[in-house]
């Protein structure tokens, strides 16, 4: 039996909850998918909304059923996705919790742009890509993410 499920989420459709209490920095579970690479465009940003940007213009298709599928945004998020495509807790999460990604901390993609209802006091209500992210949350974000996150602050990826 896995230590997570799929089940009815307050913020969207179904979302990713963990059966168990999770410790922070644990692995809960790691995902497979196809990996593709393309330029930053603002025709390519509107499409694959499930991609996991896993690298400067490079995604990973969660493969059909993958659990990552079901992981819902809040701008206040207890888990992220490392550069081993591991979904990596944030903080202690206790057992039958939603399952929480920032999709800022797994999107590179100066085009892409989402509006969030996520509802949570500090929800950003338009979300962009990491480097649009405040330094405080990058900071809070950079133990768990893949480095080119955090290197791509330095780069000029605005348009
Ligand atoms: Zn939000």
């Amino acid at each position: 039996m896995e230590d997570w499920y799929i089940s009815g989420s307050a913020i969207a459709g179904r979302g990713l909850f963990t059966a168990k209490t999770i410790e922070p920095a644990e692995c809960i579970l790691r995902f497979e998918g196809e990996r593709i690479s393309h330029e930053y465009t603002p025709e390519f940003a509107k499409i694959g909304s499930n991609w996991i940007g896993v690298a400067d213009r490079e995604w990973i298709i969660p493969a059909s059923e993958s659990p990552v599928l079901f992981l819902n945004h809040c701008c206040e998020p207890n888990v992220f996705i490392n550069e081993h495509q591991e979904v990596i807790a944030a903080q202690v999460i206790s057992a039958h919790s939603e399952l929480l990604l920032d999709y800022s901390s797994t999107e590179l993609d100066p085009y892409w742009s989402m509006k969030c209802t996520c509802n949570h006091p500090n929800c950003r209500k338009l979300i962009k890509s990491f480097v649009y992210l405040s330094a405080v949350k990058q900071l809070k974000y950079k133990p768990y993410i893949s480095p080119v996150y955090w290197q791509s602050i330095n780069h000029h990826f605005i348009p």
